[in-house]
């Protein structure tokens, strides 16, 4: 059976205790990987505090943390394809979105490499006594928490604009599915970043993720993952003043307007709900639909659930199961809330019968109060809504604890954008549902978390300001 180890201070490091990793589409355990504990997390904390206060990311000209970064792009498109395989195995999701994890992590080293030898402070006049300038001073010590559901992306997400501004990393990755990032992260040694500038741990959240978030030497907390969590790591992190990047759940609405087009609306659900079993974050689950069009547009997403191919990630079906028995189990859970709320399960709410965790593609229909209609259910599940007037469906998409992303779907400019303009969320999306890149700021707002990744501006997450006033003297 393969064993995969943690990365501590340059070294691939085994440890006394195993995690065991399944594979969602058989039920069986697929690999095991060395469990790291408290020893483990000091000394990858000790690791990257020396590098920190060596100044070896910090102090050396910008341009050659490009030529690593690079560097690293590089190696991780050369084992995207191999990569894939083992992504799919140990998390379901199929090899096309497991590749695109690969390649999307190569693009934010890219796409940082172009950022880090461009963190230029401004010169602020104070008059002609004065000279003024501010300077982006990295955080130190980045502690990064990584959830399940797109693993390798989401630690090469913060990982890359981390390294790029100067600081040490320290990644948690999940318990679930915590293989692929080791590949990740071996691509990204080849490229020479300095001793102690990268190191990971696989452990769980309640040891080694809480050592990491308390340790002394944490000069920052990225985390990516459920509100809950993020709320204990909020408190954990106030007892030094830590700041976080939070990176939370999501319930965000689609507002299928009258003259929506359906052709481009379908495409939008299919990946929208449907993609990486509806395990995203930013997944559109809720689908507000003008009540001219509700009847057809119902049947259409009914048609397009029940059209959808089922497999495992190596068949690269279009629906794949859901990471593990527990998230199938908590799936169908909130679906039996709903039944017994009195929606209406218009197609799936059940699991599949076969081996491995697959929930059906499920769309209910449900008034906006019910539980399915507010919490995160993260799986294929979509709740679908009529709505009369614009003023109703800005109203239901703002009206939930999160804010992670929202979208408009119609054909008049002006309507669009006027919706648009009124929807409470990081991330708004008009006529493609995940329209975007590394290139476009994302994060959310309410419980949604708060802080950007993504984008010039998810830099800035990764430094500090130091302003430096000089009084000229005659
Ligand atoms: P989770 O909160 O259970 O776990 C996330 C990570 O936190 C894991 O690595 C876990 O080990 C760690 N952890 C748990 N307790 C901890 C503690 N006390 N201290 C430190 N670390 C701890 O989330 P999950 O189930 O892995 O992921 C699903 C959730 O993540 C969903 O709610 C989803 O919306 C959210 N998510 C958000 C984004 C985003 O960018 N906004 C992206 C992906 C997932």
């Amino acid at each position: 059976m393969p064993h995969y180890l943690n990365y501590i201070d340059d070294q691939w490091c085994d440890s006394a205790r195993q995690l065991q990793v399944m594979n969602p589409a058989t039920d069986e355990v697929y690999a095991t990987i060395a469990q790291a504990g408290i020893e483990e997390a000091d000394l990858a904390m000790a690791a990257a505090s020396r590098c920190v206060s060596q100044g070896l990311l910090s102090d050396i000209r910008p341009a050659q943390r490009v030529t690593w970064l690079l560097k690293a792009a590089e190696e991780i498109r050369n084992i995207a394809d191999e990569a894939a395989q083992i992504l799919c195995l140990e998390n379901g999701k199929n090899l096309a979105t497991a590749r695109d994890e690969f390649i999307e992590s190569a693009r934010y080293f890219e796409y940082y490499a172009g950022i880090a030898d461009k963190l230029e402070g401004i010169s602020v006049p104070l008059g002609k006594n004065y000279i003024d300038f501010t300077q982006y001073i990295p955080m130190g010590v980045s502690v990064q928490i990584i959830p399940w559901n797109f693993p390798v992306s989401i630690c090469a997400r913060s990982l890359a604009p981390a390294l790029a501004a100067g600081n040490a990393v320290v990644l948690k990755s999940p318990e679930i599915s915590p293989l692929a990032i080791t590949l990740l992260i071996k691509a990204i040694a080849k490229a020479g970043f300095p001793s102690g500038s990268i190191n990971l741990l696989c452990g769980t959240g309640s040891e080694v993720g809480n050592h990491l978030v308390t340790h002394p030497n944490t000069n920052q907390i990225v985390f990516t993952g459920s509100v809950v969590t993020g709320q204990q790591i909020l408190k954990d992190a106030s007892a030094q003043a830590t700041p976080c990047v939070m990176e939370l759940g999501g319930k965000s609405a689609a507002i299928a307007l009258a003259d929506v087009n359906i052709k481009t609306l379908l495409a939008s659900v299919k990946v929208g709900i449907f993609y990486n079993a509806g395990q995203v974050c930013s997944a559109m689950s809720r689908l507000l639909i003008q009540r001219s069009r509700y009847e057809e547009v119902k049947a259409a997403v009914v048609d397009l659930a029940q059209s959808l191919s089922i497999g495992d990630g190596l068949e690269d079906a279009d629906l794949t199961p859901v990471v593990s028995r527990h998230q199938q189990q908590q799936i169908l859970q909130i679906i039996d809330q709903a039944r017994q709320e009195g929606a209406t399960i218009l197609t799936g709410g059940e699991a599949i019968d076969r081996a491995g965790y697959f929930v059906a593609p499920t769309i209910i229909e449900a008034t906006h109060q019910m539980a399915i209609a507010q919490q995160e259910v993260f799986g294929p599940v979509l709740v679908i809504m009529p709505f009369a007037k614009e003023d109703e469906a800005v109203a239901m998409a703002n009206g939930t604890d999160f804010g992670l992303v929202a979208g408009v779907f119609g054909e008049g400019l002006s309507q669009t954008l006027r919706i648009a303009n009124q929807l409470i969320a990081g991330q708004v999306f008009v006529n493609e549902w995940f329209a975007g890149g590394v290139e476009t700021p994302f994060g959310g707002v309410g419980m949604s978390g708060f802080g950007r990744e993504k984008g010039q501006e998810a830099i800035y997450s990764y430094v500090q300001t130091r302003n430096i006033a000089v009084r000229l003297t005659v």
